[in-house]
């Protein structure tokens, strides 16, 4: 593992213990535990959901009901695992009675998850329903008239593209979101193979040196 890589891992096992007693917002009250996040520290690929759940706030774990076996049975079939990705939500704690989050509990939590942004370096940050599209494109643009197609935008100082996904429970209620959301899936591969803009303009510039002139051949022009 290089320096850099132990420092990413030390950063996050403090973002963590700080995320795990984090009394920012009311929802502090009333969590059984905070829910971090989980997988891959150097993933490509970030999902970001909206809060957890009755079950994720007794394990401590992101998307482990229902709405978690759509979203692994998705990657799966995307030829993707868990441990491939990482997870992480808007809020860090349950809602009582999984009600919606609040706009002040949202800008509490955010520095978390722009730190893991930051941390984790992912190329791609897919974000699930309209809590997340909304707080990371900066934009009122609701999830269906959105998802499906990436933005580019910088986030935590990096590039990076934004893909809205519908949220996994809004498809296990309306069999044509799922059919909606599977496609969008399909296109992830694709997608976490494209350069970024930077990394375009990077290749181009490349390129234009590789077919640049000779400095020794400029004089046969002169
Ligand atoms: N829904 C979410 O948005 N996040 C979870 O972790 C679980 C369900």
């Amino acid at each position: 593992m290089s320096d850099s890589s132990d420092v990413r891992r030390e950063r996050l096992i403090q973002l963590y213990r700080d995320v795990s007693t984090c009394t920012r917002c009311r929802l502090n009250e009333t969590r059984t535990r905070a829910v971090f996040g989980s997988g891959n520290a150097n993933a490509d690929l970030m999902f970001v959901g909206e809060a957890p759940g009755a079950e994720e706030d007794r394990q401590g774990l992101p998307f482990v009901g229902r709405a978690g076996q759509l979203l692994n049975q998705l990657l799966a079939e995307i030829g993707m695992r868990r441990e491939d990705v990482f997870i992480a939500n808007t809020l860090k704690s349950r809602p009582p009675g999984n009600r919606d989050p609040q706009p002040d509990e949202i800008e509490a939590c955010w520095p978390y998850l722009e730190s893991q942004i930051q941390l984790i370096e992912p190329r791609v940050v897919a974000t699930l329903g309209n809590f997340a599209t909304k707080k990371l494109t900066g934009s009122p643009t609701g999830i269906t008239r959105c998802c499906g197609t990436p933005q580019v935008h910088e986030l935590a100082g990096r590039t990076v593209f934004i893909y809205p996904l519908f949220h996994p429970a809004a498809a296990l209620r309306t069999p044509s979101v799922l059919e909606r959301l599977r496609e969008d899936f399909s296109r992830i591969p694709a997608l976490l193979a494209e350069p970024l803009p930077d990394e375009q303009e990077a290749l181009q510039i490349e390129d234009a040196e590789d077919h640049a002139v000779p400095a020794d051949q400029l004089d046969l022009f002169a």
